[in-house]
């Protein structure tokens, strides 16, 4: 790849000496191009902004204008103010930091600075920023006290004002306010720009990979004038054009990257073609004591289609909480043992494991096939007796935990590798079992449903299928919202419960006091319950501290019907199956994402009657994000249903539940929630607003790889370029170029 012009050292550009290039490399901007991508993080315009005159006390504000004088100003208390009197065409108003003298070294007279916060009033009217910009710097650190820390040295552009200080620019001028830091403030980065944005965006638009009727068709602008118009928008709309286009690229050189796994996973080596006898299969049906689902036939078919062809399998399983994917896995699994091979079911947890196994023993009771389980606290010679099983073929089916891929494993055959749960392994657990020689077939199972379309781009290197539907009768969980203080009510209910023999959850977002003192954090809420409301009951706590084994035995009791209330924080397993819990209770349940509500609901709709689901919410945190609270008026007090809780009430189904969660939330929560971590290659892509990109960019990507995998056709050269800067590493780990 040759280095062109974007991909050299900040230092060439204008207005970076070495000294700036230092600063700007602490915050990851190494190249041309990296500074270019530091894109603004908001933008003010003049809808936005209020003239200084109209400002009122009780308004929340953003104004800008020219500092006209400052100083500290010291109260009785001891408390030190820093003031700025600030001027725009309207007016004057005084700006003041209390107890934050420090600003004072960072703002100079003459600065045209931008402020936002509330308008208070003391001695008139008075903004108390809670952010403020510095637009453009004084013509000169007039002020002798300057410490100079934050002066712009040997900086050719830093005498050269932006136009002229004192206005607030004309009628729809767009403020841009960029990521910044201590050595970078804000004006620096916009003096950046205006050195250098025009000579980058002349070198970007030789990098542009898609055709005008390719963009035409999707709706896209260039990418040149993207990100020209991200520094430099003539209004907002053209931000939201130009974030399209950028999310575009994101989507598309993700899917080229997950294309080019797949295509490595999947079509460089030969699968196993398995032959379907039927022999099995026909049995199991014939036993089953149910009728398979529409979606759970058609998941089969994709399956069976996969195995059956000459191509390895690589997909994924998705679907919600008891929409019954066992079975579609255990036939799978059936077909690859009358082809002659085993299959493994790999869970996240022993009693998930064991659950399996139990299960599938009651299923194929009356068929000729050997099932074994491996687990990691079976040790001695029991443990070499089944792995001698495995080894030699006697076992056909095997079931177990990561034990399946512990060191001294080995299969006679694998030929179907199944992983329930998937998100609770790691990828390289994930590929221990399916990257092994010969490369059996792989099924991934996930009970967390994500948007179809989301799915199909983060697991693009995986095949997808979505059984979007439940068994028939299954008996619906109830869903109530209650508020805080009906939270004595809700726990008569519970014991109501517990009196006809049932046995209950209650549910806390946190193990201790101190995590949150807000919240009614598991162990305290336990010792106070055990003395209080369920007293005489036999409750115990779980939590995600605990040691797995220790874990283990309190589920396995609470199985056993050997307690009658766990009192747990989220560590309750996904798809365990206690038929006899009917109610849970959800403490904080504004804290938790909808998706996960979901997770923690499906725990007590496994039985014969409707489960009860009761979620206490606790009013008014609904809507304060962690982090960004600094940056917010205070919460309004809200009344404790809200309307995420609202949707979780109303309905059932997982995928229109982490639909809303997405929408409502935002993707950096959905995501938290979801422990997929914050996605560094997605920055600019929303998913609900460039939910339609989603399918043309995996589809492009996929069409590229299947026509030319290494992507070393000359016409192909800028794609892989883009390519290999933003998946250098893990591209090279795949082995493509
Ligand atoms: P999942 O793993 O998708 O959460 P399971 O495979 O554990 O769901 O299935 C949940 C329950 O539904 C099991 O008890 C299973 O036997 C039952 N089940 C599966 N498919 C059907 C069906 N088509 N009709 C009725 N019950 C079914
Ligand atoms: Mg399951």
């Amino acid at each position: 790849m040759t280095l062109g012009p974007l991909d050299k050292p900040v230092q060439f550009l204008k207005g970076v000496g070495p000294r700036r290039a230092e600063h700007l490399q602490r915050m990851g901007i190494l190249t041309a191009r990296d500074l270019l991508y530091h894109v603004p993080r908001r933008y003010d315009d003049a809808s936005t902004i209020t003239p200084v005159a109209l400002a009122q006390v009780g308004m929340d504000v953003t104004v800008a204008g020219e500092v006209r004088s400052k100083g500290i100003v010291p109260t009785r208390s001891g408390l030190r103010i820093f003031q700025a009197v600030i001027r725009d065409e309207s007016g004057l108003i005084t700006c003041a930091w209390p107890g934050q003298a420090w600003v004072e070294r960072n703002v100079r007279k003459g600065d045209r600075i931008l402020v936002t916060g509330p308008v208070k009033h003391f001695h008139g009217r008075q903004i108390q920023p809670r952010e403020y910009v510095i637009l453009a710097r004084a013509a000169a650190p007039a002020a002798p006290g300057s410490t100079g820390s934050t002066g712009p040295p040997g900086s050719p552009g830093a005498s050269g004002s932006t136009g002229s200080p004192g206005s607030t620019g004309p009628p729809g001028t767009i403020f841009a306010t960029y990521p910044a830091s201590e050595d970078l403030p804000q004006w620096i980065f916009r003096r950046l720009f205006e050195l250098n944005l025009d000579k980058l965006i002349g070198q970007v638009a030789r990098e542009e990979h898609l055709t005008a009727s390719e963009r035409d068709g999707l709706g896209l602008i260039e990418l040149s004038a993207a990100l020209r118009d991200l520094h430099r928008p003539p209004n907002l709309a053209r931000v939201e054009t130009a974030r399209r286009r950028l999310a575009f690229d994101e989507l598309f050189f993700l899917g080229l990257m997950k294309a080019s796994v797949r295509h490595e996973a999947t079509q460089q080596r030969p699968g196993i073609t398995f032959v379907r006898t039927n022999r099995l299969i026909r049995a199991l049906h014939d036993s089953l004591p149910f009728v398979l689902t529409g979606a759970q036939a058609a998941a089969l078919r994709e399956i069976y289609a996969d195995m059956t062809s000459a191509r390895r399998m690589n997909r994924m399983l998705q679907g919600d909480v008891g929409c019954g994917k066992t079975i579609v896995a255990l036939f799978a699994m059936l077909l690859a043992v009358e082809g002659g091979c085993q299959a493994a079911l790999m869970a996240p947890t022993e009693i998930l494991a064991e659950q399996h196994a139990r299960r599938i023993r009651q299923l194929l009771r009356d068929l000729p096939v050997e099932l074994e389980i491996l687990l990691g606290s079976v040790t001695g010679r029991r443990r070499g007796r089944a792995r001698a099983r495995v080894a030699g073929g006697e076992a056909h089916l095997v079931v177990g935990t990561h034990a399946l891929i512990q060191e001294g494993v080995e299969f006679h055959s694998l030929g179907l590798a199944v992983v329930d749960d998937q998100q609770r392994f790691g990828v390289r657990q994930r590929l221990a079992l399916s990257e092994r020689d010969p490369r059996p077939d792989t099924l991934l199972m996930s009970a967390t449903p994500i948007p179809r379309s989301l799915a199909m781009t983060l697991h693009g290197e995986l095949d997808l299928t979505t059984i979007d539907e439940l068994p028939p009768g299954r008996r619906k969980v109830t869903t109530r919202v209650a508020g805080p203080g009906g939270r004595p009510a809700v726990l008569r209910e519970v014991c109501r419960h517990l009196d006809r023999g049932r046995q209950a959850y209650l549910v806390y977002p946190a193990i201790e006091e101190s995590e949150r003192a807000d919240l009614r954090a598991a162990e305290a809420e336990f010792e106070r319950l055990r003395r209080e409301e369920l007293s005489g009951r036999r409750v115990a706590l779980i939590h995600g501290r605990m040691k797995g084994d220790e874990k283990d035995r309190i589920m396995r009791a609470f199985q056993a019907g050997e307690l009658d209330v766990l009192v747990a924080t989220t560590v309750i397993e996904v798809g365990i199956d206690v038929p006899n819990a009917t109610v849970m209770v959800i403490e904080n349940a504004e804290r938790f994402g909808l998706s996960q509500l979901h997770q923690l609901r499906g725990r007590v709709a496994r039985g014969t009657e409707g489960g009860l689901c009761v979620v206490i919410a606790e009013g008014s945190a609904d809507d304060s994000r962690p982090g960004e609270a600094s940056l917010r008026p205070p919460p309004t007090p809200r009344p404790p249903t809200t309307p995420r809780l609202q949707v979780f009430a109303r309905t059932n189904d997982g995928f229109e539940i982490a639909t809303a969660d997405l929408q409502i939330r935002g993707q950096g929560d959905f995501f938290g929630a979801e422990q997929h971590g914050h996605r560094p290659d997605l920055r600019f892509t929303d998913f609900m607003k460039h939910e339609d990109l989603f399918r043309p960019a995996r589809d492009r990507a996929r069409a590229l790889i299947d026509d030319d995998p290494e992507l070393s056709a000359t016409r192909n050269q800028v794609v892989r370029a883009h390519l290999e800067r933003r998946y250098g590493d893990r591209v090279k780990l795949f082995g493509v170029g």
